[in-house]
């Protein structure tokens, strides 16, 4: 192996003049050449090179807008917020009565501060009557942090996650059932509906599945936000105690939903 020298240059070696040339583009210019050891180096048009550098920074520009526009889309497509729930915010959620006016403080609180609940993985559980706006406010939360942060969010129903499990045990399937665990784990939020909803007792497969979500989450320290219309009392049997367990190590957050129903009159 030959080693290459490094070779420094004295300063007696390398110097440099200023003498005139002409750019076919931009006319007369001063242009700069260097002598290095005995070798000519030719400055180019200096507005030549100040275009060129413009275009390349154009270019990187629009590099960046078309991945934010990608990454956007990704984080959108990933999050499978149903389309009818798209247009859920924080800032169109009716707060009428006491009780919503507190859960949509604790709500806003909570994606104010997701950066220090990302810390901890602290949950949220929203426990209430059907048709009060749970579901508008936890789809809120998931659009708030796709749209104004860096963060990822995704929404489903319990129902949606073990059909889409049980579909992965086709032969054919493309997709695996851990590929649609770590879809659920890896995001920053999660946002889980419909939890106990069957009212019946859970089989085996949905509480398994539930505590390999819950618990993968746990150990990532993501937290997850439960909406369910059980009672609190009910939450335990619904998804297996070791689940609750999990949801209640940061210090979960419960937040109830206890007034009557508003379906219909928003339109939910
Ligand atoms: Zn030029």
């Amino acid at each position: 192996m030959r080693s290459e020298k490094v070779v420094s240059i004295p300063d007696n070696l390398s110097n440099m003049r200023l003498q005139p040339a002409e750019c076919e583009k931009h006319g007369q210019f001063e242009q700069k050449v260097t002598v290095i050891l005995n070798r000519e180096l030719k400055g180019g048009c200096p507005e030549c090179l100040r275009m060129a550098n413009e275009e390349r920074e154009a270019v990187a520009e629009a590099g960046r807008a078309y991945e934010l526009r990608l990454s956007l889309a990704r984080k959108l497509g990933d999050a499978l917020i149903p389309k009818r729930f798209t247009t859920r915010t924080l800032e169109n959620y009716q707060a009428e009565n006491e009780g919503q006016r507190r859960a949509l403080a604790f709500c806003r609180h909570y994606v104010k501060v997701f950066d220090e609940i990302l810390k901890t993985g602290r949950c949220m559980v929203m426990i209430g009557k059907p048709g009060t706006g749970k579901t508008h406010l936890g789809v809120a939360m998931a659009n708030d942090l796709l749209h104004n942060t860096s963060r990822t969010a995704v929404y489903r129903t319990v129902g949606a996650i073990l059909q889409a499990i049980r579909a992965t045990y086709d032969r054919y399937s493309e997709r695996s059932e851990a590929e649609i665990l770590a879809s659920l784990i890896s995001p920053d939020l999660l946002v889980l509906d419909e939890v106990g909803v069957s009212k019946e007792q859970p089989s085996d497969f949905e509480l398994t599945t539930l505590f390999a979500i819950i618990n993968g989450r746990y150990e990532q320290e993501r937290p997850t936000v439960v909406i369910s219309n059980l009672a609190a009392d009910q939450l335990s049997p619904a998804m297996g105690e070791r689940c609750v367990d999990r949801l209640r190590e940061g210090g979960m957050i419960v937040v109830p939903f206890e007034w009557e129903s508003q379906r219909g009159k928003e339109g939910f």
